[in-house]
């Protein structure tokens, strides 16, 4: 099961990766007052981004900066609704707006045909993984993990040593692990956050993220219930619902 942007992030955030303050709404009448708290300590500024499961929002229109208020309703009014490549946004999320100095790339996934696991990580990051694999597979890292052992110490440093980040090792190795934990403890079989980014500040923040969750797994985690998106769903592959 792919999970929502905002639904990843608050998984991040239950597990300690930096994100920042965020709201979802269906409604654009509500986004005014979400910028307005979620702003206020940012210079007021926010971003309106729609909430589907498909990538390349931000091209596609979807991702919108606002520095007022009403600027974040004007967005989250323009974003809902529209068309992202066949899917229509039916919510969006305000997050507070970060102000960027760099952007990286980060994933781990099943690596099926090796029976393993695969990080994999770019100092380049913002630009969609296919693309970057094809136009600068040099400056794309990929490490084996372990699944016995996952990213440990030993494993983040490896991780960063290979994407070869000049600076902040320590920070990012310290995502790194917690979104390991992400991976594990939630039998994920990816976790991707593009673009991981250091602010103007030197803060290290997980700014987009995508999770699929093992269904194979859900007898272990009945909370993960609640992420299934019932109107988004393929009937063909609904379950049914418990009677009462
Ligand atoms: P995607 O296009 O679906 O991958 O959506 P993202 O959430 O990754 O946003 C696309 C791009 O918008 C990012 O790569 C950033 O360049 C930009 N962006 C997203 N959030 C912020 C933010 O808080 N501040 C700024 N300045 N840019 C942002
Ligand atoms: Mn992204």
């Amino acid at each position: 099961m792919d999970l929502y942007e905002y639904q990843a992030r608050d998984l991040f955030e239950a597990h300690g990766v930096p994100v920042l303050p965020a709201a979802v709404m269906q409604d654009a009448s509500e986004a005014a007052e979400a910028a307005t708290r979620i702003g206020a300590d940012s210079g007021g500024v926010v971003v309106v981004k729609a909430q589907v499961k498909v990538g390349g929002r931000g091209k596609a229109g979807g991702v919108k900066l606002a520095r007022s208020p009403e600027e974040a309703t004007q967005a989250a009014n323009d974003i809902l609704g529209l068309d992202i490549k066949g899917h229509t946004v039916g919510t969006v999320m305000i997050a507070q707006g970060a102000k960027i100095a760099e952007e990286y790339y980060f994933s781990i996934l099943l690596d099926r045909s090796n029976r393993t696991l695969l990080a994999m990580c770019s100092k380049e990051g913002g630009m969609e993984i296919e693309q970057l694999a094809v136009e600068r597979p040099d400056a794309l890292a990929r490490v084996a993990v372990d699944p016995l052992v996952g990213i440990d110490d030993a494993k983040a440093a490896e991780i960063v040593q290979e994407a070869g980040f000049d600076s902040d090792h320590d920070e990012i190795a310290s995502a790194l692990k917690k979104l390991w934990k992400v991976y594990q403890e939630e039998d994920a079989t990816l976790v991707e956050v593009n673009p991981l980014v250091k602010t103007e500040d030197g803060q290290i923040l997980a700014l987009d993220g995508k999770v699929t969750l093992d269904e194979n797994a859900d007898f272990r985690h009945p909370e993960h219930a609640d992420l299934v998106d019932e109107a988004a769903a393929d009937p063909l592959e609904a379950k049914p619902s418990p009677r009462a």
